[in-house]
């Protein structure tokens, strides 16, 4: 894993606010197009956060990350490792939908890029799961493709990056090094399952240590 960008300024983020602005946003051109703004979906103040591309139609009108056939199957794939969407996040990229699904344009992802940017510092999570090429490049910086990206773990501030495959675009078949992209995403949760829980095992031995180490000072006095 190589550096990766800091998590950790500004300490504080007012997150409601940033949502509450993000709702009437009309800092880019989709503001024209789009039903509503898309925010998340799940838990912000989880551990875990899924980064995906921008809205789809069923989103668009829903309000709601990763809704549709998508979405069903990134909850079956999250719940065949104890997972649901209480314990995870969902966003996306841009926060509105492209007309026709068409693919964001790189001055649609800078305009929106101060909302994701937002919500990881607000999250601070352990894991970060990058759906698809333009979640992967914007997390990691990288002008890099999700097939040569999958099966890399990056560093964000301290949160491991797992690149995968899309939900959507697995779902329109193909094979991926023997596996289909269902199958290769089923392996990636795997291992968000086993970094999350490694994650939260450090952070008991730290806290167990700091105690340890505070009332070995308090026995100083
Ligand atoms: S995509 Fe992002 S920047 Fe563009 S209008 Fe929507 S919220 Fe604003």
């Amino acid at each position: 894993m190589g550096p990766g960008p800091s998590l950790s300024a500004p300490p504080h983020v007012d997150i409601d606010a940033i949502r509450d602005r993000a709702m009437t946003c009309t800092d880019c051109r989709l503001a024209e197009t789009r039903t509503q703004v898309v925010w998340s979906a799940g838990n912000l103040d989880s551990d875990v956060l899924f980064i995906g591309e921008a809205p789809g139609f069923h989103e668009d009108k829903q309000g709601i990350a990763f809704v549709g056939a998508a979405g069903q199957l990134l909850d079956t794939l999250l719940g065949e490792v104890g997972l649901d969407r209480s314990q995870v996040a969902i966003v996306n990229v841009i926060k509105c939908r492209p007309p026709n699904n068409r693919d964001p344009l790189p001055d649609e992802i800078e305009a929106c890029r101060p909302y994701l940017e937002a919500q990881l510092r607000h999250m601070q999570p352990k894991v970060i799961v990058t759906l698809g090429n333009f979640a992967t490049r914007f997390v990691t910086g990288l002008q890099i493709g999700i097939t040569k990206a999958r099966g890399q773990l990056f560093d964000y501030g301290g949160a491991t990056v797992i690149p995968t495959f899309h939900p959507a675009a697995a779902l329109r078949g193909g094979r991926f090094g023997g596996l289909s992209p269902v199958d290769a995403i089923r392996a990636d949760m795997k291992v968000v399952r086993t970094i999350l829980e490694q994650a939260r095992a450090r952070d008991v031995e730290a806290r167990q240590q700091a105690a340890v180490g505070s009332s070995e000072q308090l026995g100083l006095f």
